[in-house]
């Protein structure tokens, strides 16, 4: 019986996936953005880099070009992730 509940909560969840906004299914897609910017202090970072994580979402410009493109906007590359 258990098993079966949980089956049905899977498919809940899986259901409501789909209902995610599509910006949110884009935030998360590591493929599609190049770059994270940060708006405040100006660095650029990789998608996975741990700063982005304690960036704050209203500092975050999800970018699209290349780095070029980024070092031409006024951004720097960030130390840690190296972009
Ligand atoms: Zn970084």
């Amino acid at each position: 019986m258990k098993k079966r509940i949980a089956a049905v909560c899977m498919a809940v969840m899986l259901a409501a996936g789909l209902t995610v906004p599509a910006y949110a299914a884009t935030a998360k897609n590591p493929q599609t953005i190049t770059f994270i910017l940060n708006k405040n202090s100006l660095k650029f970072h990789k998608p996975e880099c741990s700063a982005v994580d304690k960036m704050k979402e209203s500092n975050k410009e999800y970018f699209y070009g290349t780095r070029d493109e980024a070092i031409k906007k006024g951004y720097v590359p960030c130390k840690i992730c190296n972009p």
